[in-house]
């Protein structure tokens, strides 16, 4: 049965971890305790959630499908994909298939509906078997479907959530060749015409940007404002003037892509801005809080599987 078809069966089960992770609140007390005392604050606290040491049915039966997915379907080309320094066309459509790229989307989108703590679980049983798979996951869940998501206009989400849960990848362009860490140093402007954006820049090592088909791109479209004028744009790939450069010859993850991407005069309609127009900073922060969670995975899985 397809991970979608069989989460969406069992969403009584599900946890209700995200709510803590999007809002930063303090969690409840059963995050921090033992089992038994946070059994017992569950019904102090009237909190739905189970701990995190303990995974539910279908936390247990997903990860069992991933395992048996990687085993059967990436194991087997693991080797080819890290020399060739490319993904297995058949790798991706399988995760699209088994809902492994729209684990949060709801159903309506055509996602498996299902939770953060979900997909933090994916990508670890994926990264035992290949972390170059499981950054892709990584990336389609925590950044680009989530960006949609959480900022996207409603004709935004109907336009490209259907399209992410079936064959469609996007990439987060932010940094530069001078700005990383410090990353609001960006020198990529989008410039204002009537009711369109003209982009112009160049973006350093954006991850699976060979195979994307949808781009975010930070641009300060006020430089007057510092990085209070950074706003992330929607480009799609097609854009006259937007170019993926040479993929670097990395020494791990070699199956994702890591690329430049330059923007020459590149129109863009205000239609695309995601969110609000400046806001582009907070949401940088607020997408890679969340994609530091499933690096982190990602590196839970890498490390047993070395072993
Ligand atoms: C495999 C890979 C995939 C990537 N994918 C993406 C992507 O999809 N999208 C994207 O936008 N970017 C991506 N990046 C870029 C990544 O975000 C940057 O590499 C990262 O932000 C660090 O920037 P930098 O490499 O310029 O290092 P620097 O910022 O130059 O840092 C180099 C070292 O100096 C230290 N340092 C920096 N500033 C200070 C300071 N003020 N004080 C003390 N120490 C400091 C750092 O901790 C680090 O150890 C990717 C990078 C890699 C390697």
């Amino acid at each position: 049965m397809a991970a979608a078809a069989l989460w969406r069966s069992c969403a009584k089960l599900r946890r209700n971890m995200p709510i803590y992770l999007a809002s930063w609140k303090t969690p409840p007390s059963v995050f921090k305790s033992s089992k038994s005392e946070a059994m017992a604050n569950l019904s102090n606290e009237g909190v739905v959630c189970a701990p995190l040491d303990t995974l539910t049915e279908e936390e247990i039966m997903m990860k069992e499908m991933v395992k048996k997915f990687a085993q059967d379907r990436i194991a087997p080309l693991v080797k080819t994909m890290d020399a060739n320094a490319e993904m297995d066309a058949s790798v991706l459509q399988g995760l699209f298939e088994q809902g492994l790229l729209s684990i949060e989307l709801g159903p309506e989108y055509g996602g498996t509906g299902s939770s953060f703590f979900s997909t933090i679980l994916v990508v670890e049983e994926l990264a035992k078997v290949d972390p170059a798979v499981a950054l892709l996951c990584e990336l389609q869940n925590t950044i680009t479907n989530k960006l949609f998501i959480t900022y996207g206009t409603e004709e935004q989400k109907r336009t490209y959530l259907p399209r992410l849960a079936k064959d469609l990848t996007g990439s987060f362009c932010l940094s530069e060749a001078g700005s990383g860490s410090d990353a609001f140093a960006l020198k990529t402007r989008a410039d204002k015409k009537e009711d369109y954006y003209v982009i112009n820049g160049s973006k350093m090592w954006i991850s699976f940007a060979e195979q994307a088909g949808v781009f975010f791109v930070m641009a300060n479209a006020n430089p007057s404002l510092g990085y209070k004028g950074i706003t992330c744009f929607i480009v799609d790939r097609g854009t006259e003037g937007l170019h993926v450069g040479k993929k670097e010859d990395k020494l791990g993850i070699r199956a994702t892509s890591t690329c430049p991407v330059t923007f020459e005069n590149v129109k863009v309609p205000k239609t695309n801005i995601l969110g609000q127009l400046g806001e582009g900073y907070k949401y940088a922060i607020g997408i890679l809080n969340v994609g530091r969670i499933g690096i982190a995975a990602q590196m839970l899985g890498l490390a047993p599987g070395m072993f």
